[in-house]
């Protein structure tokens, strides 16, 4: 069985139930808790580490389905989608990853860096991924280009004080519990290693039914009040949330998928440009409180920062 992991990232797994080490077998991962004796396949070189008993994500299913495939598109649609304009124009998180990877290998020669929910490339990414001296651990609870392991961040299958950096990209919406999955980032993490967070605010589901929560800026420094702050902020702004609103209420007279496109494809004409007043609004107090996401890079801490300490920072204006 060839893994997607190599040896020394193998060697880190542990079991997503109670968090023994595991026995590597042919098609098998086996806990090696005689009270426990979990058992996780491996699909394609990817084990799959859920405990299932906390998860809303069942093994048998992803064992089951296939990779998705990309979706079929016409000639047509795919000419239009490359010559429409876009509607974001993210340039924050290409900036906070490239702080995060000097962060990173200022810290440790080859660091070692867990994503959590990147079964495909956020915003920015590609500044980190490209940096050769960084090791990549990149997951999610489905199977994707990126997946290397798959399991469900309420329960991370990974010994403690084992990396130097996770990333968790608007992943934290779409988790029933993410205090519980910072808790899990928070023990993975060596000391003083780093996280890079982004949670959306004014934001429309996009998950479907797997879609809980949004962040306010104060809202998300607090999930990550265990960690140190060194920067956080607005990653997309108040212009980014006004093209997407008149975008999607365009979209939302569609009555089928060839309306649908033709009123998609009109609104990214219409309303493209409204993205570029991010580059004026996006730190003023004025505009703060209605991004459409927030970013916090933080650095562990054994010490919780108080609810009095976190509202001090308020950057807002009422
Ligand atoms: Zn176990």
């Amino acid at each position: 069985m060839a893994f997607s992991l190599p040896n020394n990232i193998l060697e880190l797994l542990r079991c997503p139930i109670c968090r023994s080490r595991l026995d590597i077998h042919d098609q098998e991962l086996v806990c090696r808790n005689g009270d426990c004796r979990g058992r996780f396949p491996i699909k394609d070189g990817r084990p799959i580490l859920i405990n299932e008993q906390n998860s809303l994500f069942k093994i048998a299913d992803i064992q089951q389905n296939d990779e998705p495939p990309a979706p079929p598109r016409s000639r047509l649609r795919a000419a239009l989608g490359d010559m429409l304009p876009h509607l974001t124009n993210n340039f924050r998180s290409k900036h906070n990853y490239a702080r995060l990877t000097g962060l990173l290998l200022e810290r440790a020669v080859e660091p070692r860096v867990l994503v959590v929910g990147g079964r495909v490339s956020g915003a920015g990414f590609e500044v980190l991924a490209d940096a050769p001296q960084i090791q990549l651990i990149e997951s999610d609870a489905s199977l994707g280009p990126r997946t290397q392991i798959i399991f469900d961040a309420h329960d991370i299958p990974l010994a403690d004080d084992s990396v130097d950096g996770v990333v968790t990209q608007a992943m934290l919406s779409y988790v029933a519990d993410p205090w519980r999955v910072v808790d899990e980032i928070h023990r993975v993490l060596r000391p003083g290693g780093y996280v890079y967070g982004e949670a959306g605010f004014v934001h429309r589901v996009t998950e479907g039914a797997y879609d809980f929560t949004r962040f306010t800026h104060l809202g998300l420094r607090r999930l990550f009040r265990c960690f140190d702050e060194i920067d956080s902020g607005a990653v997309l702004g108040q212009a980014t949330v006004l093209v997407w609103s008149l975008h999607h209420f365009l979209v939302s007279f569609a009555r089928g998928n060839r309306t649908r496109m033709i009123l998609s494809g009109a609104g990214r004409l219409l309303f493209h440009w409204i993205k570029y007043f991010d580059h004026l609004l996006l730190d003023r107090p004025s505009a703060f409180d209605n991004a459409l996401a927030y970013y916090f890079i933080g650095q562990k801490n054994l010490n919780s920062r108080s609810d009095a300490e976190i509202i001090a920072t308020y950057q807002g204006q009422l």
